[in-house]
């Protein structure tokens, strides 16, 4: 499958600095052609512009959340019907900084994907296990627990996204071992396809977590890494069309 190489601009940049990064990436994209899809998610007030600027070039735009409900008395909060008005194809849901900040639990992402699904987005449902449950050799049973709490019916056969991401291994400069990185992937793909059936099987599974060019080209030839969801190497055009590059 084709690998999705996604870059998850945080809470960073400026409209400025949002459309020069857009910029530098289509025109990377442009002439490097790559073998990867390419998708990035800037903060809400730069989505429109940007999925402006980047149409019919090759690079999709995304969120970093929406709200579960279509519309409402929901002050500060976005509905994935209007991600999908101005130009996002997919939405990150349950990030563990979302998680964490906003007590997201896995019924919220749930609900929050299905609200997703129902305007058209693709939902990158992300789970990782936090370092303490990791050295307490849960990280499986954490991660396959998440994946049975926030994904929803109807994920699979819209082709919804996992992304795996270690807390502990979010913009650290630390990641696991590969073999640990194919285990979990390999752990999430039969979830998946126990959940799911036969479509499980194809469905995106991204590795997130200090993904960086030096590191990218030996996390995307594991098994069961269908790309990557890139945090602080997003940021810098050259490092995310080389991680692009590496797929
Ligand atoms: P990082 O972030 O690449 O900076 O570690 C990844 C993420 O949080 O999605």
């Amino acid at each position: 499958m084709r690998p999705l190489i996604a870059g998850n601009w945080k809470m960073h940049g400026s409209l400025l600095d949002s459309a020069a990064l857009a910029e530098a990436v289509s025109a990377g994209a442009a002439t490097a052609g790559p073998a990867a899809e390419l998708l990035v998610c800037p903060p809400f007030p730069y989505i429109q512009p940007t999925a402006a600027a980047l149409l019919g070039k090759g690079v999709a735009v995304g969120g970093q959340d929406c709200h579960a409900a279509a519309k409402g008395a929901h002050t500060g909060d976005v509905a994935a019907v209007m991600l999908r008005d101005v130009g996002a194809t997919h939405v990150i849901l349950g990030h563990s900084e979302r998680r964490a900040d906003h007590g997201e639990t896995d019924a919220a992402v749930r609900a929050k994907a299905e609200a997703a699904l129902a305007a058209g987005l693709t939902p990158i449902v992300c789970v990782g296990e936090s370092e303490a449950q990791r050295l307490a050799g849960k990280a499986e049973a954490v991660v396959t627990g998440q994946l049975d709490g926030s994904l929803p019916e109807g994920f699979a056969a819209a082709g919804g996204v996992v992304a795996y991401e270690p807390v502990w291994a979010i913009g650290t400069g630390r990641t696991p071992t590969e073999a640990e990185i194919a285990a979990i992937h390999a752990a999430i793909r039969a979830n998946l396809t126990a959940q799911f059936g036969a479509p499980g099987g194809g469905l995106r599974i991204l590795y997130g977590g200090s993904v960086k060019p030096g590191n990218a080209k030996a996390i995307l030839a594991l098994p069961h890494v269908d790309g990557a969801l890139v945090g602080g190497a997003s940021l810098v055009a050259a490092d995310f069309l080389a991680i692009a590059a590496a797929a």
